[in-house]
């Protein structure tokens, strides 16, 4: 029976049959097998080991398998492995607080969810029924979550107060790579995307929007780094036309940056926080919106049209716990700043001279992309063939990858060390020099 003695080709054979994968042509898939893992490494079946510098989807923070998680999980199975939402939880209370405390000044309280993408919805939700207004201004490269449907095709009457999948209105945010403002320097890009922030208000109407939702650093879309003032800027707009500004730190937050959280680089307090990923690095799934003061005080007194069946999930709750106190113990936003500063960036920055095809390298912290092009000049993406060579390639040599277009992102986990980042520099750049050759 495959199952009871798991290899390399039985796995695969048993996924290809059975399971259905998320954006994907089911017939194209290859997915790698993977068997176990520790820290920043990953085996197969075979024994086959991979340097994970994807942490996944951007996720596991602390790095795989991290024993204090992993005992804080069995403990808590062992004395309530689930309880209804309704109830006061030890574990979810202690998580509850400690992301208050992770969170700036004039946070109150934590409405906990299963993702990413149901922290958005009920981040909207909050921002629709505090202001009253219905429209949520996001930006064009950003990536919020994969759900939305699901109320509105309820049929009971709680699908009422949340008809909420309308009123969305994009607008361009800072990417001087590309710039949309045909910006040279970081200041003009800063300055006239404000102007077209400003814009779009206008003609939409300040009285109508209820939120501007924005990635803090804008993570799947490219790791655009906002420019100096930029969020201070939206920040800005958001009080002068008494909108809510949540910033979602799903992807940013929890370390990856070298920062608790991205917006601590920028002295900005949203509104709203959305988290979830690497809060617990996703050992159990958990996600959850912070709530600042003012808007935790509006819904004392009034009803909040919300719920999920596991909100605050005890296991995802001690893995929480367990894991912000090991973040903390083990000074790994700490490192993910100093790794970032001393060897991650300065390395990609000396691929980014070696290499024509490199057109820009950017991050901060633990989080950075390689943007690929053919020439410097016209900035042409590489295509979608070469970047599976790429991938393909740098698998080969031993490196999980996190591919996105025409960039590689480079995400190890937070507990990642130099020699780690030094092997994957050197492997990087014998791929480079390979696709330069071909
Ligand atoms: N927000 C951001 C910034 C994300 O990067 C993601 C996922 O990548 C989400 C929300 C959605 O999270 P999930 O996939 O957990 O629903």
């Amino acid at each position: 029976n495959a199952s009871r003695t798991p290899n390399n080709p039985s796995v695969y054979a048993l996924d290809r049959q059975y399971v259905f994968h998320s954006w994907s042509v089911q017939r194209t898939l290859d997915p790698l097998v993977i068997a176990g893992g520790a820290g920043c490494e990953l085996w197969d079946y075979d024994g086959r080991r991979y340097l994970d510098f994807s942490s996944q989807l951007v996720n596991t923070n602390i790095g795989h398998q991290h024993p204090k998680v992993v005992a804080a999980i069995q403990a808590q199975a062992a004395q309530l492995t689930t309880i209804a939402p309704s109830t006061a939880n030890w574990q979810r209370g202690e998580a509850a607080r400690r992301i208050i405390d992770w969170s700036p000044e004039g946070f109150a309280k934590v409405f906990f969810t299963n993702a990413g993408a149901d922290a958005v919805e009920n981040a909207i939700r909050m921002a629709r029924l505090y202001t009253g207004r219905d429209k949520v201004l996001s930006a064009y490269r950003s990536y919020h979550g994969n759900t939305g449907a699901a109320i509105v095709a309820t049929g009971d009457p709680r699908r009422l107060p949340n008809e909420y999948a309308r009123g969305h209105v994009h607008f361009f945010n800072p990417y001087l790579y590309r710039s949309e403002f045909h910006a040279q320097t970081p200041e003009e890009e800063c300055e006239r995307a404000l102007h077209h922030l400003r814009r779009i208000i206008t003609l939409e109407g300040p009285g109508q929007i209820a939120a501007l939702l924005l990635e803090t650093v804008p993570g799947t879309a490219g790791i655009l780094v906002p420019p100096p003032g930029y969020l201070q800027g939206v920040r800005a707009l958001a009080d002068e036309f008494g909108i809510v500004l949540i910033l979602d730190e799903v992807m940013c937050g929890f370390g990856r940056t070298g920062q608790r959280l991205a917006l601590d680089h920028y002295g900005v307090t949203p509104d709203l926080i959305t988290f979830a990923k690497g809060v617990n690095s996703g050992y159990v799934p958990a996600g959850g919106v912070v709530i600042s003061q003012p808007i935790a005080n509006y819904f004392e007194d009034r009803y909040f049209p919300g719920g999920l069946t596991y909100s605050g999930h005890p296991l995802a709750m001690a893995a929480i716990v367990a894991t912000l106190d090991a973040m903390t113990e083990e000074n790994m936003v700490e490192n993910a700043a100093r790794i970032g500063a001393e060897v991650l960036g300065p390395g990609l920055a000396a691929l980014a001279e070696q290499h024509a095809c490199v057109g820009e390298v950017r991050g901060l912290g633990l989080f950075w992309a390689i943007e690929l092009v053919n020439e410097r000049e016209h900035k042409t993406p590489l295509t979608a063939a070469a970047m599976q060579r790429i991938k393909n390639a740098l698998l080969q040599r031993g490196l999980l990858p996190f591919i996105a277009d025409n960039r590689i992102h480079v995400a190890p986990p937070l507990v990642v060390t130099a020699a780690q980042v030094q092997q994957a520099l050197a492997t990087y750049d014998e791929v480079l020099t390979e696709t330069a050759q071909s």
